[in-house]
This record gives C-alpha cells, structure tokens and sequence, in this order.
C-alpha cells in the first residue's frame, strides 16, 4: 500500500529485533505506575496504543532503589516479585503485536521525599528537599541498582529499557557542571562527570544480554546555566554508545529549566534541529522529540535525515489510533493533542491519575467505555463548543442518529476565540477533528441557527451545551464605548487602542493580555528561540543566550480584584510560562484593585478596603475578562414540556469551567444516553 509516510512507517531492523515502524510512544508517569493493583488498567492503556500501531512504547519511569524514587510511594522495580505483577502489562502489549521498553528514572535531587541524593549536595529551585552526594561506594550500588532493574525488565517481559539520562533527573546531575561539584573521579574533568551514565549503560547491558533494547535518552540542549557543552553532549554521545546503547533519544531541557520545551506555545518541532545535529555523530538510530504531534512533520523529520525514529508522547493519550490513522492515510482524523497540559502533566504534578483534555478516556479504557447503545435514539445537542461537539461524535459512536444546533456561523464556540490567541493556534485542530468526526458519523450540523424549544420538542432527548457569555461587571461607565468584552476584543470585533486595560486576571486576562502584546502569530521557531533565549546547541553551555523578546505594539495594564499576585490559578506547568511572558511584553499588574469608574479620562480604581490610592489608567480601550455566566434558557423550558433533557459544559456550571471539564461531562454523559 502507497503512503504519505514512507519513511515513518518504515520497520526499524535492529539485529536482534524489528521495530514496525518508527513511531515511538515516549515515557509518561499516569500515576497507574505506582500501585500494582492498578496494572490491569494500565496494562489496557498501553494494549490500546499497541493495537493502534506504536512501533514502540516507553512506560513511565520506574525508579532503580527507593532513594531514586520520584516521591514517597512512586513507582519502582526492585524485586523479583514486583518484575512478576509487571506481566499483565507485557503480554497484553504483545499480544497486539507491540514493544514495550520500561523506562528506569532515578530522581537525584528532583526526588520529594528525604532520601534523596545528588552528584553534590545542591537543592533543585524545585524541589524543597536538599540531597545527599553520594559517596564513592553509594554511586556504585546505585550502578548496580540500575542494572538490577534491568535484568527485572527482561525477567517482566519487557523488550527493552530506556535509561533516562536527560531532563535534570540523577545521570543528568552528574553530567552538568550546575550540579556535579565532586573533585573524586566521578566529578571535575568532563570525563570524569560522564563515567556514571556510561559506567550504567554498560552494566545495563551487561545485565540485560545482548538482544535487549537499550534506549539512552540523553539531554542534547541542558537550557539551564552551566548544562554541558556540545562537546561534551556529542563525547557522551559515542560513549554511551559504545558502552551498548541500541538508540539514543533526545532530550530537551531540564524540569528547572525557564525556557518551556512542550507547552503548546513552543512552535512545532522546535527542537528537531538538535538532534539533527547530533545523529551524523553517531551509528546508532537516533530519535527526535517535543511537539511533534502530526505525522507530516513526524515524516519530514524522518525523511530529511534530522531522526530515525520520532517520539510522541501526549500525542498518544490524545488518539491511541494515531498510527493507524497516519498508516490508513486518515490523518485528518486525528485528535491532536493540543500541548495544554492541563489533564496529563498539571494532573500528575498534583498526584493525580494523568487523562486527556480532548479524550478523557485515556488511561480510562476499562471505565469509561462508548459501547454501541441498544436502541438508537434521535438526539439533538444544541451548541457546538467543545461540550457539544464532544457528545454528539460520542452519541453518534454509539449509534444514535443526531443533529446539532449552533446559533454562530462555525463549530467551537469559546475554543475558537480560544484558538486566536498567540501560542494557542493548535486549539484549532480540535475543532478540525471534532468537524471530521460529524462529517464521518453523519451528524446533521445546522449552523447559524439557534435553536428554540419548539425546534427540539420531537427528539427523544436533548443535550444542552448552549456555553457562557462573559460577564459584565456593574461598574460605572461600563457602557462607555471603549469597553470591549474578550470576545469582540479577540474575534477582531472591536477596535483596540494603543494602551489598553485589562479587567480580570484569569485564564482568559492573561491569554487577552498575550493577545495584545504579540504583534507575531504564529512565531516561527527562529522568533521564538530569540524570544526566549534559546541558542544553537553550541552557542554556549545549556544551549542559552541572551533572549531578546520583540517590544509589544500596546501599553497594557492587568487587573484583578483579588490581592494575590496574577496568574496564581493559572495550569503548574503553563502558568509560569504566561507570567514570564508577561513580564517581557512589560504588562503592568494591578492586584487589590477596586474598579470605580470608567470615562473619557481613563479606567478609575483606588486599592483595598478603605479605597486608598486612587489612580486614573489612561487607557483608550478596557476589555472585559471577569468571567462568565451560563447560558441556560433551554434546560428549564424543555423540561417543563416534558422533554428529556441533559445539560452540560459552561451551560451548566460557569464556574472554573474550562474544556477538559466540558469534553469530560460531554462524554461521560454520552455514554450513559
Ligand atoms: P461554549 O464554548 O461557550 O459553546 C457554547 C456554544 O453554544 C456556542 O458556540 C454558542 O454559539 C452556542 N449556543 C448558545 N445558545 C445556542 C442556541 N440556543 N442554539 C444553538 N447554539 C447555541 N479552556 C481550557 O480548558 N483551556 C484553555 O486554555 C482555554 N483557553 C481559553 C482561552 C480563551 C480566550 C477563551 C475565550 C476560552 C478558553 N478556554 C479554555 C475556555 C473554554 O473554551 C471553555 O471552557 C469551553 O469552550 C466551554 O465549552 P462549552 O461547550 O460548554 O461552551
Ligand atoms: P476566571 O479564571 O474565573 O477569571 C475571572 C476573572 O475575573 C478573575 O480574575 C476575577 O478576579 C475576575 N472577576 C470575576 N467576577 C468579577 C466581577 N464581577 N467584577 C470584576 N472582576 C471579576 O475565568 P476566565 O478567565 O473567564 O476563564 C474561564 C475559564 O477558562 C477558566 O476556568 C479557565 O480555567 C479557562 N481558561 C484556561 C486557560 C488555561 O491556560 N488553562 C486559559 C484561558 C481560560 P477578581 O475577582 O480577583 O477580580
Ligand atoms: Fe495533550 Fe492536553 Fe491531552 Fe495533555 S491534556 S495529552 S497536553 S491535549
């Protein structure tokens, strides 16, 4: 069969086994990692990314030795008996015709929990616990824990390891001059801090037998002050690999690094280039990594010579099937993973199970299942944002004929304004996925028509998913023409003036406040290297120079009432990204504000209870971004006349709404109709 991605779907033979192609699932802690009695459910998780096709899927981290584990309770393979309970996993990968390597992390000093320990006693910026340096003898039970698990791996069933060496985690402590300050023979000279990480690969080999996958995942670009140098990355590079690694894959940045190196608003492949530079160093395969989500810059990296393989790792709770799709020239039926974080990492830095913004069935295939419905009903879902187009695909999955009602002239409603703010164009692919889906599952779509009660009275039940509207606060002069909500502001509605005021610092404040101080959209990766400091892999050591954020085109002023500083309910992992964007574009907060009045002069505020300072902005524009309220006229009238009726998404709850609690509802309630 002829395909558009030749060189992607390409078998990888390597000696002793075939990968089936060079689609790598990279490591994701669910959570489902740390407790036994959870593997059956990971085991169907990871059966499902198998069945769709992965070439080969790299579990989340298991710790070598207790010290090494990411924080009390988490996941490590130490024992006979703990390597036994690791074949339901295995097998059920198997049995799809999958590969699965598991992948062996030790935290060093990122470890949340006492017992951590490090190259040198330094703590991490994030992490409140300081760690030991390991002694001489230390670091050589640690090299044997590590090839201990591996020979575990294998007795588990497993075809491979990977040895996480990049990230910031223990092999990357003692990599770096930042955090390895030893004067022993594990520390000083550039060969001295490699011998750990090449001292374990060989004994991860020697351990494992020849016919195993041993991954090395090395840190090609540190992104932190005193990382390595390119010298020393391409020195580790041969190596590793002649100490017995079968791949080398990349890896970008350490968890302390402040460059971001996945949210979504880290162009595309930004990051291929690096380990473009690094392949022709070595025999090795080599694979490439950070936001690569769709198979045709997955194939052109492969094609172009940058990688032999491409990791994706988000991506694959996003769409399981994301292989077989590409392999069955559907790529536009992919669901694209849009970078967010806010269910996979913002969930597992709160210890929670990680799942999926735009599929909440990830790492819940046993429970929350789309079966076919015994009777097929005639459904009507009014609303076309996230939550309705998420249950009517669903209700259609299950075999139920559906129509859907948008009062607008296009699919997405909140998610489409959501899509125009810079660094926040891949929401677009959502709504191109959800718009494929209703073309696939013959949904009846009836755009600009917003639905009455006398529309929706013949369907056997009614889904309402009639969204928000923001909030107009009851402030003086809020009807003064230069105030705009979000929505006009963003949709290109109303005219925005050279310095403006933002009223609300939520979620939506902050991306408004990015929306006016970006005069580029998209940025290319060039741009936004130099927005953030990001150099060439030999430019210096870490990669870093000086970034030179391009001036904002408007004055803007961020305002909240609340005395707490902005962004604070903001995502763990995205949060600090917008506040360091923010304070390059040179945004002026406000916090403890009350807002007065708005008039010619300006936006009026005074500060605290007793209204103190008071303090005219001259702005010429003030956009709204203090929330918002349901709509839900519909729900009551339908269920006075009788009629079955579901409401979801922002029309039920406004509050702390966001997508992922609107596609979750949305599909939970769909599998129940
Ligand atoms: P809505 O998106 O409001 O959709 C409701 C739809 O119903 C609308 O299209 C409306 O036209 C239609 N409608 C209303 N009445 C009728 C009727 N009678 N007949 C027919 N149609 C009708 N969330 C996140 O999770 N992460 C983010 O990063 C994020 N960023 C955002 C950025 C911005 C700038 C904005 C504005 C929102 C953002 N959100 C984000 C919030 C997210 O978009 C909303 O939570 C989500 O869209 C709510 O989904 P919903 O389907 O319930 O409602
Ligand atoms: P929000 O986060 O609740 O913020 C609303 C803002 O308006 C707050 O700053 C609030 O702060 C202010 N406010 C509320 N009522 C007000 C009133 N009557 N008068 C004046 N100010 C008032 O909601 P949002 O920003 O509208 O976002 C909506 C949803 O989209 C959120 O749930 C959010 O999670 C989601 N979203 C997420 C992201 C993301 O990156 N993950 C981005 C955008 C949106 P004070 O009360 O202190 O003034
Ligand atoms: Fe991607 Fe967001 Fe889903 Fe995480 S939650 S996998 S970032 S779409």
């Amino acid at each position: 069969m002829t395909t558009a991605y030749p060189h992607l779907l390409e078998p990888l033979d390597l000696g002793f086994t075939t990968l089936r192609n060079r689609v790598v699932m990279g490591s994701m802690h669910t959570g489902l990692e740390d407790r036994a009695k959870d593997f059956d459910r990971l085991a169907a998780y990871y059966a499902e990314r198998a069945r769709g096709g992965v070439g080969l899927i790299v579990t989340g981290g298991f710790a070598p030795s207790l010290a090494g584990a990411l924080y009390p309770g988490s996941s490590v393979l130490v024992t006979s008996r703990q390597a036994r309970r690791h074949r339901v996993i295995t097998n059920a990968v198997h049995r799809e015709g999958g590969r699965i390597a598991l992948q062996i992390l030790h935290a060093g000093r990122y470890a949340y929990h006492p017992l951590a320990v490090s190259a040198s006693a330094l703590r991490s910026p994030i992490s409140p616990f300081a760690p030991r340096a390991l002694s001489a003898r230390g670091i050589r039970s640690t090299i044997a824990a590590y090839a201990r698990c591996a020979r575990l791996a294998r007795e588990a069933g497993y075809d491979g390891v990977e040895i996480m060496g990049s990230e910031g985690y223990l092999l990357n402590q003692f990599l770096a001059p930042r955090t390895n300050h030893r004067t022993d023979e594990w520390g000083g000279s550039p060969e001295n801090r490699r011998r750990l990480a090449v001292e374990v690969v060989r004994a991860v080999r020697e351990a494992a037998g020849p016919d195993f996958v041993v991954v090395y995942r090395l840190s090609m670009i540190d992104l932190v002050p005193e990382g390595q140098s390119w010298d020393e990355v391409v020195a580790l590079a041969h190596e590793v690999e002649t100490a017995g690694a079968t791949i080398i894959n990349t890896g970008i940045g350490w968890h302390e690094a402040r460059v971001p190196t996945i949210v979504t608003s880290v162009p595309r492949g930004a990051f291929t280039r690096v380990t473009a530079k690094l392949r022709p160093e070595v025999t090795v395969p080599v694979i490439t990594s950070n936001r690569i989500s769709m198979p045709d810059l997955a194939e052109q990296v492969v094609a172009d010579g940058s990688a032999d393989l491409v990791s994706m790792a988000r991506p694959f709770l996003a769409d399981p099937d994301w292989v077989a799709k590409a392999a069955g020239d559907r790529a536009d039926e992919i669901n694209t993973c849009i970078a967010c974080n806010q269910a996979c990492l913002d969930h597992t830095f709160a210890r929670r199970t990680a799942t999926c913004l735009v599929n909440p069935r990830a790492v819940r295939e046993t429970t929350l299942v789309i079966a076919p419905s015994r009777r097929s009903k005639h459904v009507a879902v009014v609303g076309a944002g996230p939550a309705g187009l998420a249950s009517a695909v669903a209700l259609t999955e299950r075999g139920h004929r559906v129509e859907l009602f948008e009062a607008g002239d296009d699919l997405g409603g909140q998610f489409a304004i959501a899509m125009r703010i810079p660094g926040k164009e891949e929401f677009a692919e959502t709504i191109r996925y959800f718009r494929r889906r209703l073309e696939l599952g013959g949904v009846k779509v009836h755009l600009g028509r917003r639905a009455d009660v006398e529309d929706l009275t013949d369907f056997d039940e009614v889904v309402v998913a009639t969204g928000v509207e923001p909030r107009v606060p009851d402030v003086p002069g809020i009807d003064h023409p230069k105030v705009v909500t979000y929505a006009a502001a963003v949709r290109g509605e109303a005219p925005l003036g050279r310095r403006v005021a933002v009223m609300g610092a939520g979620g939506i404040g902050v991306d408004v406040s990015e929306y006016l101080t970006h005069a580029e959209s998209p940025m290319t990766v060039e741009q936004w290297m130099t927005e953030w400091g990001v150099g060439e892999p030999d430019a210096s050591r870490g990669g870093l120079v000086e970034a030179s954020p391009s001036p904002s085109p408007r004055e803007v002023h961020l305002l909240q009432r609340k005395a707490t500083p902005i962004g604070r309910g903001l995502g763990k992992t995205t949060g600090w990204v917008h506040r360091a964007a923010l304070k390059a574009k040179g945004v002026h907060h406000h916090v403890g504000v009350n807002y007065e009045r708005i008039d010619d002069a300006g936006l009026h505020i005074t500060h605290g209870e007793n209204r103190s300072d008071p303090q005219v902005l001259d702005v010429d524009t003030v956009v709204l971004c203090t929330g918002q309220e349901s709509v839900n006229t519909l729900g009551p009238q339908l269920a006075e006349r009788g009629v079955k009726v579901h409401v979801i998404g922002g029309a039920d709850v406004a509050a702390e709404l966001d997508a992922k609690r609107a596609v979750r509802q949305a599909t939970e309630l769909a599998a129940r109709v």
